[in-house]
């Protein structure tokens, strides 16, 4: 029996305290909700991030494909409204060269201009450059010679040994007979009208544009020495080859991921590029949830220290009663037990079961009284005894036992009846309580057998006692109005028994000789 309550109390001991689930369930609870709320705000900022930086780069690759459009469109309306003017002047070389100049310095367009013949002789330059005279054979003037019309030149290296572009123009007489044409040079390394339209991106997040020809080759780039590089591979040039605009998340020649918008410019064939790094579209993103978790990490620490003190308050009484309910199991005797008294009862359930364990106390206690007393009269029973008998002898306590026994009781039962027998029994109780000493222990061990333990008592005083008793009952008047006998047996611990059995068996000896020997009287056992 006591090892399985131990068995109990180790396996309550093991178990989770209310306090840990409590802590842990909140702890759980805010780590999920910070959690989930931080991946939800990543999340919905990151796709509306991503999306905000492609429409920006779209709607900048547009525009800027639009400016370029109209300012091609105005470079050929100038061209256009120029080529009669310059057509009068053909032959007049000074005036040609001074129309020349002023027209290059009276808009931005060119690095340069000219005016070549039929055959591609240039005429006059602005600035003069040394080239009159020469036979052009590029690219572009060639080009130039046989299609006569406005046309803006695939990028090619000039005769002056600079990659340009020519946008030209051819020169008509008025009998419609072909002289020549007017040529404008971008200088592409250099400053020129593409870079300053498209050079200066809209913010300085790292975005940036870059501008490729239908060849694929890059036209226009921050990284002046990537000018002329073909950069037919990217993924976005290869939209733009096929004249489609649009948005792109990609991966640039440096492997740096890229949100990208792009658009065709159709007078030239130029696609414009605009994009963004999209660590540079993220960056807020990172210091925003940095300083997120950063602000939110002493409310998550007050939380902790708040759920600690709350659960604390919380599981305090229910910590107190488990702890009880526990030393209950394991008490021998739950008679010294008593319910703490710091088990607050601030709300409704503690208070209840602060109730119900002080009813169960109760309850209990009760029982193991009366589990040990004899119901009829209130004496300790035999089992009360034989605990008592075991503690005393386990704490080597010396004591006499005295087994006293009424006479020829049967008799009484018959001749009075069963209820009278009863009473003769409380009869012999009181006069038991009255005759022995404080401290001395009475207990009915069954039937009319009765035991007088006497500590520190020796044979021979107990002996004199029980025979005092033993005298005074057999003259005291009692419940049947005739003379009624005891006799008792006495032994003694630790002198003549060590043990509960020996000492039982030794008073019960004693007890039977004095029977044999005609009753009413005591005997000692030696
Ligand atoms: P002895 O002198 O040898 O002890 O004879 P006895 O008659 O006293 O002994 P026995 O053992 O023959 O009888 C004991 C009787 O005690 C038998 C039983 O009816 C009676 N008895 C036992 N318990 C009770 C009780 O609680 N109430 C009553 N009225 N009688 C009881
Ligand atoms: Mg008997
Ligand atoms: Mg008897």
């Amino acid at each position: 029996m006591n090892n399985i309550h131990w068995q109990e109390g180790v396996i309550m001991s093991k178990a989770l305290s209310l306090r840990s689930v409590i802590v842990g369930l909140n702890l759980l609870c805010v780590l999920i909700l910070s959690c989930g709320g931080i991946f939800g705000f990543y999340q919905m900022t990151t796709s509306h991030l991503l999306e905000h930086t492609l429409e920006v780069n779209s709607a900048y690759s547009k525009k800027l494909a639009k400016t370029t459009e109209y300012t091609f469109s105005t470079m050929q309306q100038n061209m256009e409204t120029l080529a009669p003017e310059i057509a009068k002047r053909f032959y007049k070389t000074d005036e040609l060269q001074q129309m020349i100049d002023l027209s290059l310095k009276s808009n931005n367009y060119y690095n340069s201009a000219f005016v070549a013949d039929a055959n591609g002789q240039v005429i006059v330059t602005s600035p003069q450059i040394g080239l009159r005279g020469v036979v052009l054979s590029s690219i572009g003037a060639k080009q130039a010679l046989k299609e006569r019309r406005f046309l803006i030149s695939e990028p090619y290296m000039g005769a002056t040994g600079r990659f340009i572009i020519l946008v030209s123009q051819p020169l008509w007489d008025q009998n419609g007979t072909y002289l020549g044409f007017i040529g404008g040079t971008i200088y592409l390394e250099y400053d020129n009208i593409i870079k300053n339209l498209l050079g200066t991106h809209f913010s300085k997040d790292g975005s940036y544009v870059f501008v490729v020809d239908d060849k694929g080759r890059l036209i226009f780039h921050p990284d002046q020495q990537r000018v002329g590089e073909v950069v037919k591979e990217n993924t976005v040039v290869q939209q733009l080859l096929l004249g489609k605009e649009g948005t792109l998340e990609t991966t640039n020649s440096r492997g740096i991921k890229m949100l990208t918008g792009y658009s065709y410019v159709p007078i030239s064939k130029w696609g414009i590029v605009a994009q963004t790094p999209l660590a540079d579209t993220m960056e807020p993103l990172y210091r925003t949830l940095f300083f997120l978790i950063a602000y939110s990490f002493p409310v998550l620490i007050l939380v902790i220290v708040l759920t600690i003190v709350i659960s604390n308050k919380i599981t305090q009484p229910l910590k107190v009663l488990a702890d009880f309910s526990d030393k209950v199991i394991r008490s021998d005797n739950q008679n010294m037990l008593k319910l703490p008294d710091q088990v607050s009862t601030w709300y409704y359930e503690a208070k209840q079961l602060k109730k119900a364990s002080e009813m169960m106390l109760w309850v209990l206690q009760e029982r193991a009284k009366q589990s040990l007393t004899d119901s009829l009269t209130g004496l300790m029973n035999r089992r009360g005894a034989d605990k008592l008998i075991f503690k005393w002898i386990t704490h080597a306590k010396p004591f006499t036992l005295a087994i006293i026994d009424i006479d020829e009781f049967k008799s009484v039962n018959d001749t009075y009846g069963h209820q009278k027998g009863d009473e003769v029994l409380q009869f012999v109780t009181n006069v038991l309580k009255e005759n022995v000493r404080e401290g001395d222990v009475c207990c009915r061990y069954g039937g009319e057998e009765f035991l007088v333990l006497l500590p520190n008592t020796s044979g021979e005083e107990a002996f004199a006692l029980i025979e005092t008793i033993r005298l005074r009952f057999s003259i005291m008047p009692n419940p049947t109005g005739r003379s009624i006998t005891i006799s008792s047996g006495i032994s003694e611990y630790p002198n003549t028994a060590s043990t509960a059995e020996e000492l039982f068996s030794l008073a019960d000896a004693a007890l039977y000789q004095a029977k044999e020997g005609g009753r009413n009287r005591t005997v000692l056992s030696k």
